[in-house]
């Protein structure tokens, strides 16, 4: 059987993809292929769970339009499904004085995306909102919330095969060639043929990406482990929501924060430290041939030589949780090492060019037989069915 398209990943993106297409052509032949035995068991399923806002995003950046659209489309879902999830609001909050002209710069932004209601707020209110944190200045974004992706994304599922579609779990790409104009996409679990590959592969999206055709091959992944502590349930009450630093504006993603979890619990990180294997949950699971690949990357060499100091900071709060608590404690003082017990950690997929850019903004590339997802990083849990529209759109031009 040739399938219209075949989508090679079943995380939120691959499954928010499929859903979409099938929406709009209810017709169409969609088969999901995922190497894991169960779906979404990699970025989806070990992130924050924050439903972003989109107050961070350069307006009108891939990123800002597909969270702010992707925003509500989730929370229309979630409503619709009955899948749990909550507007909690979070406080963004400066505790020292040179961080005020960012947290302005932030505010601007966020109103610039349309987010009414985001403010700044008094010292006297963030107490209310968050009675243990403080800070020097802070703003509050009404507009965050929480949820669990993996839920949401086990719910696409099952609505893409109430739909038709067909998902094929334990199915690993692991090569694809052309015939005839349609793909021949090897698995580890037999042969699928397909007029259009979709590469929604998160981790190995680059590596997908050089199966197909569409000749990339300036851009890789690079895996950075988040690792998170948890409060133990007696000290949950230091947070009432969600507890944001200021971020840096050279890497937005780092800054450690606090965040009540839609599954229970509160969590504190994660930090970004360089994973030694795609799927390096552990400090000491290491694959000496993806690491080789991401040491030898001219545009990884470039990143490290211009931010080690940066890459330090990270690996020593790491390995000490003495330095980790010691960040937390800048948002609440009043947090001790042994309030935190271990949380976990998620694997961000971060696309890096070979001139040493990390690829701030979402990457979908198109070829002759493939679109390929290259960079979907954070908020695309958020957009995911916004992002999922936007390569819907672009592969039912072709049917
Ligand atoms: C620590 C952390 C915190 C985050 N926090 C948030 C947050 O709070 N809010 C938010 O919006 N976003 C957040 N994100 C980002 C968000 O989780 C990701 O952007 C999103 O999950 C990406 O989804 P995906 O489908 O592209 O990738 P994934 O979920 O990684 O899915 C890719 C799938 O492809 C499969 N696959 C790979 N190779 C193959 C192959 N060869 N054959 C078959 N299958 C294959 C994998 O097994 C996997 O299931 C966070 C991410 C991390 C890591």
């Amino acid at each position: 059987m040739v399938y219209d398209a075949v989508i090679v990943g079943g995380g939120i993106v691959g499954l928010a993809t499929g859903l979409k297409i099938l929406k709009s052509r209810p017709d169409l032949k969609i088969a999901i292929l995922e190497k894991e035995a169960q779906l979404a068991q990699h970025q989806t399923a070990n992130n924050s769970g924050v439903i972003h806002s989109g107050l961070y995003y350069k307006p009108g950046s891939l990123k800002a339009t597909n969270c702010i659209n992707g925003y509500h489309e989730l929370v229309n879902f979630c409503q619709e499904e009955k899948i749990p999830f909550e507007i909690t609001g979070k406080v963004v909050v400066a505790t020292r004085e040179e961080q005020k002209p960012l947290l302005e710069t932030l505010l601007n932004r966020g109103l610039q995306n349309g987010l009414t209601g985001t403010r700044k707020i008094t010292l006297e209110e963030l107490k209310e909102y968050e009675p243990y944190c403080t800070g020097v200045a802070a703003i509050h974004v009404p507009q965050t919330g929480i949820v669990d992706y993996f839920q949401v994304a086990l719910a696409y599922g099952r609505k893409i095969i109430q739909q038709g579609g067909a998902i094929f779990l334990e199915h690993k790409a692991l090569g694809i060639s052309q015939k005839d104009g349609i793909s021949h996409i090897e698995t580890s679990k037999g042969s699928f043929q397909a007029k259009l590959v979709i590469n929604c592969a998160g981790l190995y999206s680059d590596k997908v990406a050089r199966m197909n055709d569409a000749g990339v091959n300036d851009v890789k992944i690079i895996p950075f482990r988040g690792e998170y502590y948890k409060l133990k349930k007696e000290r949950e009450y230091l947070v009432k929501n969600l507890i944001y630093p200021v971020p840096d504006p050279n890497f937005p993603f780092l800054g450690v924060h606090f965040t009540r979890m839609k599954k229970g619990g509160v969590e504190a990180g994660p930090n970004a430290v360089l994973a030694f294997r795609r799927e390096g949950y552990k400090k000491s699971q290491i694959n000496l041939g993806e690491l080789a690949e991401t040491l030898a990357w001219p545009g990884f060499q470039k990143v490290a030589g211009k931010y080690w100091k940066t890459g330090f900071g990270e690996l020593y709060r790491s390995f000490s949780k003495t330095a980790f608590t010691k960040a937390l404690q800048e948002l609440i003082p009043e947090i001790q090492e042994s309030d935190l017990v271990d949380g976990g950690a998620g694997v961000r997929a971060q696309a890096c060019d070979r001139t040493g850019g990390l690829l701030d903004d979402f990457a979908i590339r198109e070829s002759q037989y493939a679109i390929n997802v290259l960079n979907a990083p954070s908020p695309a849990a958020t957009s995911s069915l916004s992002i999922g529209g936007t390569v819907a759109e672009m592969a039912l031009k072709r049917f």
